[in-house]
């Protein structure tokens, strides 16, 4: 298994150092590889927030790297972010979801890999699961890496904090032989979902676990809420396989029902997230209908919606009768939600 474990963001001297320190000192088996992270060049949303202590923190990867005997890992963007941390001698970049969502940017961080000689020094390239949901994309980057002959990682952390399970699903089909790695902090942005998808990496058999770990999340300068404290590497709530723990003794190959009924549990709350999101769309119509002194029910409307969907669902091997049932539930459910003496 791998463990990519460390801050958001290197911040200051003693901030890496103190991670570091608690990483370095985890009891994980010989067959693991252990692995400091830490972000220089942030890929912000917004220029007004923290963008990364940049150059200035290779020094303190390198301090990491070579006291504690703990290979560091960054997030290159740039050809030149790649020179530089090349020529320090960090032992694992990676390739973060935003620049993941850009072929060509990926390319030109191969071209500096291969023009660097990166493969003499450089032990791994992990690479995340672009932004947009886009299966095909990721392995296309992960193609345009392994010409660098440095092994390359694919590091799933889902899209706008959804898990997109489906993707990693496909991404496992198809790169049978590509270790993937699951980075539950940025596939949340919650600290308390991390350690139960800590679980769910095991349960489906990925490869490792990326996660933000920060001697004070609170005041981390990026990412605040979804780092764990470093006391989660000492009571071992991440689930390591540690020896004698039953998570190692537990370990068939997942088996497609886990990642169908993986999948399919996504797709149900997503279709609960949109029935929701649908009862907050009639309350709003309610109140129209309220002040316009327009009747709650309106059986033409109904009408209407029913047999557009029913025509759709013809179409799409589902029966009209299944349609009526479940669009008169949700429609009964949204005139409840239109009658507020009804709540
Ligand atoms: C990160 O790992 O710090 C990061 C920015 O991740 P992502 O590219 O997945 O958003
Ligand atoms: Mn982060």
């Amino acid at each position: 298994m791998y463990y990519v474990l460390g801050p958001c963001s290197a911040e200051n001297e003693q901030q890496v150092m103190t991670t570091a320190r608690a990483v370095a000192d985890l009891a994980v088996s010989p067959s693991d590889t252990l692995i400091f992270r830490a972000g220089l060049w942030k890929p912000r949303t917004s220029p007004a927030t923290f963008q990364g202590v940049g150059f200035l923190g290779l020094a303190w990867l390198q301090r990491v790297q070579n006291e504690l005997h703990l290979p560091a890992a960054t997030e290159v963007a740039t050809p030149e972010q790649v020179r530089h941390a090349v020529q320090a001698g960090i032992a694992y970049l990676w390739v973060g979801a935003r620049t993941a969502a850009n072929p060509i940017a990926v390319q030109e961080l191969a071209d500096a890999l291969i023009a660097e000689q990166a493969q003499r020094s450089v032990r791994g390239l992990f690479v995340k699961n672009p932004v947009n949901e886009d299966v095909n994309l990721w392995i296309g980057n992960i193609a345009r890496l392994q010409t660098t002959a440095i092994p390359v990682m694919a590091v799933h952390r889902g899209c706008n904090h959804r898990p997109c399970w489906r993707m990693a699903y496909a991404l496992r089909l198809q790169c049978p032989a590509v270790p993937l790695l699951l980075d539950p902090s940025h596939l949340s942005g919650d600290a308390a979902r991390v350690p139960a998808l800590c679980g769910k990496a095991f349960e489906l058999g990925l490869d490792g676990l990326m996660v933000e770990v920060h001697p004070h999340p609170a005041q981390a300068l990026s990412d605040s809420a979804q780092q764990l404290p470093l006391s989660s590497l000492l009571n071992n709530q991440l689930c390591w396989p540690t020896s004698g723990s039953a998570t190692q003794q537990v370990a068939p190959p997942p088996s497609s029902l886990l990642w169908l009924r993986t999948i399919m549990d996504e797709t149900d709350d997503r279709l609960w997230e949109v029935v929701e999101q649908r009862m907050a769309i009639s309350r709003q119509i309610g109140d129209y209908k309220q002040q316009h002194a327009i009747p709650v029910l309106q059986p033409e409307r109904f009408w209407d919606i029913l047999s557009k969907r029913q025509q759709w669902a013809a179409e799409h091997g589902i029966s009209p009768q299944t349609v009526e049932q479940i669009m008169s539930a949700i429609h009964d459910e949204s005139i409840r939600h239109q009658t507020p003496s009804k709540l």
